[in-house]
């Protein structure tokens, strides 16, 4: 199903701004004339699915933030460290899993504020690392010289020792090929520095990916030369695990980061320098509650859609982020403080009959369906 979801969503290659996407839901959004005072923000993985399989009655949980007309009731979004797709792909898959209509303003993922550093890598050499489309994605946000970490590795003759004995097929590009053009692009790529490496989504292949990162980073960004300055290098999230189909956690890019920088210290003089996003990073809430409000204002449609948007006008007075991972949505919930709420659900991460000891949310509940339930009821009685 998502190789047809994500063929769909190819073929309609989103380029359009944020704008045109909230007129689009405002023409979706119910005309009531009150602006609701609160909003959700919901985690994805363990919470409203496992791998894709919706749980904890999410389809039903997030129907009822929609008028029977289907135009949305209660401002939504998903905050997930997850990525490797477009927003809008991402979107589009989430809209048939759940069988919602949902909008690529509506999907916030770990990689998302990497578009905040096009200024400065605009034109320049940028490695994107990770599962599904990460070069596609890092484009989309305005990177006109990026390469995924398959392609770049494919410059290299003999860069990863174990290749041969991997089994699985990697898309070939055309510049792997043994004609001239093909070997003056691979040359040509072999002669730019690296400015940078993005790692937009969970590495596939470790073993490769730690020795050609180590490979970049301790060469100043020209694999196979003399050890130089590392360049900048940026996580989506530093998740240590998540919840996905087997019953016990998989390891996420924290892990990874941690094998990283563990082989990376004790091959190069100096430590590795990273920045990691996603939460629980309070910056990441304040974005989330931006775009709440811009929801808001474009359900509003008597209002000025762009003052509210550029005044940052403030209408929500609650917000409500519904996690299964205590020290990443809990924590971070915790750290934006006010107007935030934390809805813990056992559905992923956490499992614990009481609140977490370390991260303890304001509300435990078994599910999402009972969060919902709890915020809705609570809102409308107020
Ligand atoms: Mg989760």
């Amino acid at each position: 199903m998502i190789l047809r979801i994500l063929r769909k969503a190819s073929q309609s290659q989103n380029k359009e701004s944020l704008f045109p996407f909230l007129s689009a839901i405002s023409r979706s959004f119910s005309s009531q004339s009150t602006p609701p005072s609160f909003g959700i923000a919901f985690d994805i993985d363990g919470v409203v699915l496992r791998s894709e399989a919706p749980i904890g009655g999410s389809p039903h949980a997030l129907r009822r933030l929609y008028e029977d007309s289907g135009a949305l009731k209660i401002p939504y979004i998903f905050l997930t460290n997850g990525g490797g797709f477009r927003e809008s792909v991402r979107a589009l898959e989430l809209s048939e899993l759940l069988g919602l209509n949902i909008s690529p303003s509506q999907v916030v993922q770990g990689h998302s504020p990497f578009k905040q550093l096009v200024g400065r890598f605009e034109n320049e050499l940028v490695i994107a690392v990770g599962k599904g489309e990460p070069a596609t994605v890092m484009s989309e946000y305005g990177f006109k010289n990026v390469l995924s970490i398959d392609d770049y590795a494919l410059c290299f003759d003999n860069i990863d020792p174990l290749a041969p004995y991997k089994k699985w097929t990697t898309k070939q590009v055309s510049y792997q090929s043994s004609n001239t053009k093909a070997t003056d692009l691979r040359e040509n790529i072999r002669s730019q520095r690296v400015q940078a490496v993005f790692i937009v989504s969970d590495s596939v292949d470790w073993s490769r990916d730690i020795q050609v990162l180590c490979d970049i980073l301790r060469t100043g960004g020209l694999p196979g030369r003399e050890v130089g300055h590392q360049p900048p290098l940026y996580f989506a999230h530093d998740d240590l695990a998540y919840q996905a189909a087997f019953p016990s956690e998989r390891f996420g890019m924290g892990a990874f980061r941690i094998a990283l920088e563990a082989v990376f210290n004790r091959i190069h003089p100096l430590a590795l320098k990273y920045t990691t996003y996603g939460k629980p990073n309070p910056s990441v809430f304040k974005n989330a509650e931006t775009l709440l409000e811009q929801l808001v204002s474009s359900m509003h449609r008597n209002a000025h859609v762009a003052d509210h948007i550029n005044t940052g006008t403030h209408h929500l007075k609650r917000l409500y982020m519904i996690g299964d991972n205590p020290s990443v949505d809990i924590c971070g919930a915790r750290k934006a403080g006010h107007p935030w709420f934390s809805i813990l659900t056992r559905t992923g991460v956490f499992k614990g009959k009481e609140n977490h000891p370390k991260f303890p949310a304001d509300l435990v509940v078994d599910t999402v369906e009972e969060a919902v339930d709890y915020i809705l009821r609570k809102e409308c009685a107020s």
